[in-house]
Parts: structure tokens; sequence; C-alpha cells
């Protein structure tokens, strides 16, 4: 039963409880190892379920549009400083709708149509929002790509500096969606600060990482740092810009009025519990168990021959090369989620497959992590993986079935935040 209990819903809307009861039940009893992805706590489903969703608060703490802020401005306030304290940044704006806004107000704040920027390639692991081509950001800027290196599969650092050198990008992103690697903030810097752009952190998968120190952090290093709340972090769905002081009115004039209305006080009351539960030490400890689990995960499945972008992880992600497999990334998707194994295909750098049916599985331990799964299951994670995907590539439909009970019988001894089980 979904928890906190829709009892409401239930009587008015059953159709739509049936459906919310019925995902709740399919996170409880799917290994969910898609990298973006969490399980929030009940406190911060409660928060972003709240009558908070009822307010508009258009504008900033002492400066909205709309009177009876008497509650909202104090949350407001509280969520931003929360922002600032756990992650020791100047400036926070906790407005952004979801990341890619939060990423668009970045080029609103910095960049004229037209203006260069930098980001790492989609394929290679990059994001939409980073200049690609189908992307908005790709469309009205004029994109530069940086790439990972054949050899290492780590960003090549050298291109990095020749190219800013070069096309002079007005921001340069780092950070992205398939990264297994230590992004190093300072040589990004050095680079920015030499070529005279503002260097844009997205830290949207590895927020949780730097917030329990189990990844480098970007302030200090960073001109301006965007995040989505909902991934590592463990929050609701939303975003936030941190930046020093110096950019603060930049970032706050582009979130609003110049690309958003009002702010979504529910999420903004969610996030700031997300961000209260990532400062006890219980957090640094989930990230700490987030990396641990991923690196035993990593070498379990090297174990099996798998190919693994970069050799490994560093961090929650690890992105899997499938050629020398004989199957594609989303048919063996496809037959990991029948066998209760959430994960997505995912182009790998140099890819030679197109992007609806690419060469990679992408696969994330942040979600588990905080079902309490250890190290001491990666093994059988692994030894999952690999049994669901040789069958796939064989057409063998017939472990599905036992693979999806085994998993769902380990499950029912973690528990989920989110769901109780109903004797
Ligand atoms: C997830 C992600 C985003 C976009 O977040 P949405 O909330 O889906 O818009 C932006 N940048 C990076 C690096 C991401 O991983």
């Amino acid at each position: 039963m979904h928890e906190p209990a829709v009892p409401h819903l239930h009587a008015e809307d059953p159709e739509i409880a049936g459906m919310v009861e019925a995902e709740a039940r399919r996170q409880y009893e799917k290994l969910r190892l898609i990298a973006s992805e969490n399980y929030v706590s009940p406190a911060v489903l409660e928060a972003a379920g709240s009558v908070l969703t009822n307010k508009y608060s258009e504008g900033y703490e002492g400066r909205r549009y709309y009177e009876g802020q008497q509650v909202i401005d104090p949350l407001e306030a509280l969520a931003v400083r929360r922002a600032q304290e756990l992650f020791g940044a100047e400036h926070a704006n906790v407005q952004p709708y979801s990341g890619s806004p939060a990423n668009l107000a970045v080029y609103l704040a910095f960049l004229e149509p037209g203006d260069p920027v930098m980001g790492l390639s989609l394929p290679m692991g990059g994001h939409l929002t980073h200049g690609w081509s189908v992307s908005a950001t790709g469309k009205w800027f004029r994109p530069v790509r940086y790439d990972v290196r054949a050899d290492t599969g780590r960003v090549d650092m050298d291109q990095v500096r020749d190219l800013a050198l070069k096309e002079r990008p007005k921001v340069i992103w780092c950070g992205g969606t398939a990264i297994p690697r230590t992004i190093d903030f300072p040589a990004f810097a050095e680079i920015a600060r030499e070529t005279g752009a503002v260097l844009a952190a997205d830290i949207a998968h590895i927020a949780g990482l730097i917030a329990g120190g189990a990844h480098p952090s970007p302030v200090g290093h960073a001109d301006v740092i965007t995040t989505t709340t909902h991934k590592t972090l463990r929050g609701p769905r939303g975003a936030m810009i941190m930046s020093t002081a110096e950019h603060a009115k930049a970032v706050d004039k582009a979130v609003f009025p110049g690309l958003q209305g009002g702010p979504h006080n529910q999420t903004t009351a969610a996030i700031a519990v997300a961000l209260r539960e990532a400062a006890q030490p219980g957090f640094a400890a989930y990230a700490r168990q987030v990396v641990a689990n991923a690196v035993v995960l990593a070498a379990a499945l090297r174990d099996r021959g798998y190919d693994l972008v970069s050799g490994g992880t560093d961090n929650h992600l690890i992105l899997i090369d499938l050629t020398k497999k004989g199957i594609g990334g989303k048919p063996a998707a496809q037959a990991l989620d029948r066998a209760g194994i959430e994960l997505n295909y995912n182009a790998v750098p140099f890819d030679t497959r197109k992007p609806f049916d690419p060469s990679g599985l992408r696969v994330g331990t942040a979600a588990i992590t905080t079902r309490g799964l250890g190290e001491e299951l990666m093994p059988q994670v692994a030894a999952w993986m690999d049994e669901v995907v040789q069958a796939a590539a064989k057409g063998d439909e017939s472990v599905v079935e036992r693979v999806a009970a085994q998993i769902r019988e380990l499950l029912a001894s973690y528990p989920m935040p989110g769901w109780t089980a109903t004797p």
C-alpha cells in the first residue's frame, strides 16, 4: 500500500488511485537500476502532496506579486538556507521546475542567442540542454562539443582546452548524464578562467554524492551550479541553481521573471525536507554506500566479460558496452525489465548503432542503496543481469519469470520508503 495512504483518492478517483498503487508495487518489486532515479522518504512525499500546491508566490522573499506569503516566504528562505549550508554555496535559487528549465535559466543569465556554448556531446554522456541539436539550447545558441577519449573513455581535457581557446564559448558546461568517472572541476575552472568563460557545473546526477562527501564539490570552482533534486540527492522532482554572490542577481532574474511564473511551493517544501535529510550523518554513509555498491557491481560485471566505458566507475553509475555480447542495448534493456531489472539503454562513446537502439546499458545504484542493498548482493545482481542478457541474445525467454520471482523474493526483505507491504 502507498505510504502515505491515499484514502481520499481511492474514494474519489479509484482509477487513478489504482494506478498510484500499481506504480508503488512496481517500484517495490523491481530492482531499480535507472541511474537518475531513487526512492524519496515518506516525509518528502507528504511535503510534496501538501496544500502548499494551492498558493501562488511569483517573485522572491519579501518581493512577491501576490499577497498571503506569511508562510511561503520563510519556507522558501529555509530551503535556500539549507541548500547554501549543505553545499557551501554563496547563493541558491530553489525555484526551477526541473533540471532542463534550470539549465535554460543559465543560458538566459549568461548568453545572447547565437553565442557559443560548450558542452560534452550527448552520445558521449552529455545532456540535451548542453547544446545538443534537437534542444532549444542547440538551436538558439552555437554549440561547441567536446568528447571523451577513445582509449580511456574519460573527458579529453586537452581537447576541452584547445576548443575553448579556439571557439571562446561564453559558457562551458561540465557534467552529464552518463559519466562514470569523477569530474575534474579544478581543471575545468582553469580552462574557463584562461578563456574568459563562465563555468557551469551540472551536478544533476551526483548532487547527493557531493552532499554526502563521496564526490568532490564544484563549489569554489564553478561560477554557477545547476542540479536536479530528484536523483542521488533523493528529493522531489525539481531543481536548484547555486552560484557565487557575484552572479546571484543574474540567476534569480533569469528564473523569474525570465523563464518561469509561480514557484511550485509544495516542491520547495519537499526540497527543504530532502536537504535536511541530506545533511544528516546517515546520508554521508548512504552516499559512500552508493559508490561502494557501484564499484563492486562494476567489478562483478567485468568478471563476467562485460566491457565498461572507462573500465569501471568512481560514482553511482556504470555504462556497459554490449558490442561484444551480440545484443543491442534496447532488446537487452527490455528483457531485463521483464525479468524485474529496470534500467535504460544508452549510447556509448563512438557508438556505431542508432540512438533508438544503441550499444549500451546505463546502470546506477542510488535507488537500490536506498532500499538497503549492500556490496554483498552486487555479485548476485551482476549474475542475474548476465543470465538475462545471455538468454536474450539467444532469444530465450525462459529465464525471465524465474529471475523476476527471485528478485521479488529478495526485495521483500528490503523495505521501500513510500510503500507498506500489506499482510
Ligand atoms: C537529469 C538531468 C537534467 C535534466 O533534468 P530534468 O529534470 O529531467 O529536466 C539536466 N542535466 C543533467 C546532467 C541531468 O542528468
